[in-house]
């Protein structure tokens, strides 16, 4: 990963951000930036070169993940040290959706009159929402789990598994096909419970005719999948095939409008149209899509109020769902790579009903 051209990048925008260093302390903004993976590290992004901080913890995995760079460990807490490395900045950016009011007045009392704290907000987020080539890759590696996992799933399903042995198995199948964890606790819901959208697996057992919704991913070198299909154990009811056929529209008409340019907004508009057109529109009870990469949930999102044009290298998902109390729902996402010309689907599971 080239992490110092993810620094330039900031560097160059000092200015824009009206300061003239900036302090990342996110953690996670810290490993975008360093390929640091400890649990305490922060950067200091100043006009001659960016400057990794740490505690003697790291010193020694710092030496080897973050060698590119300058680094300082601290033996005081960062605040006291913080003056000191801080020569000729009058203006210090810090990242206000991660430092508490507490930490701030800490560091504004360490600072003293001399460096004027100024919160800034999206900077690192924003970057991350281009994914560059490696991120991609990271990217496609935990859907080819993901879709390994779901392939291996499927003759797993008999009458009286429960929804969470089939949690596990899809733990088990991704770490067995090279996961690092999961990308976020599995969603298994079996028949009336896949009316909700985000239920939690219990020990209800599969019944023929039951639909299986499946909501999963896998993590792969710190970057997140996130797939969801809806299949059916015997044959379903006729409202929920008949709903199948809808989300998977509506699925298609929202990835064949995804394209760099085009807002969240309208993508959203695109996909909702087909389920409100079918007399479902009070059913789809969420927006269509986010973003995903470091974290499973990122910019940018598809949905009512985002009217941020796409940028070409996002990753987002696109999943319209329909959701009937007491008689189940339909789920379809997919993640897709948004490019100038429309979009690439990143992963290759079947996207029609299955029936088991
Ligand atoms: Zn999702
Ligand atoms: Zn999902």
């Amino acid at each position: 990963m080239d992490h110092d051209v993810r620094r330039r990048a900031l560097t160059a925008r000092l200015d824009e951000f009206g300061v003239d260093a900036l302090l990342i302390t996110r953690l996670l903004h810290t490993r975008y930036l360093t390929g640091f993976t400890g649990s305490n590290g922060q950067v200091l992004i100043r006009r001659d070169g960016a400057l990794f901080l740490t505690d003697g913890r790291y010193t020694e995995q710092s030496r080897r993940e973050v060698a590119d760079l300058e680094r300082h460990t601290y033996t005081n807490p960062l605040r006291e040290e913080l003056p000191g490395l801080l020569a000729g900045t009058g203006k210090l950016g810090f990242e206000a959706e991660d430092v508490t009011v507490a930490a701030r007045d800490r560091f504004a009392e360490a600072l003293g009159g001399d460096v004027e704290l100024v919160p800034t907000t999206d900077i690192v987020e924003s970057l991350r929402a281009v994914k560059d080539d490696d991120e991609r890759a990271a990217i496609r590696q935990a859907q080819a789990i993901t879709d390994a996992a779901f392939t291996a799933i499927l003759d797993r399903f008999a009458v009286g598994v429960t929804e969470e042995q089939v949690a596990r198995q899809l733990e088990t199948a991704m770490r067995d096909e090279g996961a690092d964890g999961l990308a976020f606790d599995s969603i298994v819901a079996f028949g009336e419970n896949a009316a909700e959208p985000h239920h939690e697996p219990t020990h209800r057992a599969l019944a023929e005719g039951d639909i299986i919704k499946l909501d999963f991913g896998a993590l792969a070198a710190g970057y997140h999948a996130d797939m969801t299909r809806t299949i059916a154990f015997g044959s379903p009811p006729a409202e929920l095939r008949a709903i199948h056929d809808v989300v998977r529209e509506s699925q298609q008409a929202g990835i064949d409008a995804v394209k760099a340019g085009v807002t969240g907004a309208a993508v959203d508009a695109v996909s909702r149209e087909v389920i409100e057109r079918a007399g479902y529109g009070e059913a789809f009870v969420h927006s269509l899509g986010h973003g995903v990469g470091l974290e499973i949930h990122e910019a940018p999102s598809l949905g009512r109020k985002q009217d941020d044009p796409l940028p070409a290298g996002a990753v987002v998902t696109v999943e319209p769902g329909i959701y009937l109390a007491g008689v189940g729902g339909v789920r379809i996402e997919d993640m897709v790579e948004v490019t100038d010309d429309g979009c690439v689907v990143v992963g290759t599971s079947a996207r029609d009903l299955i029936e088991l």
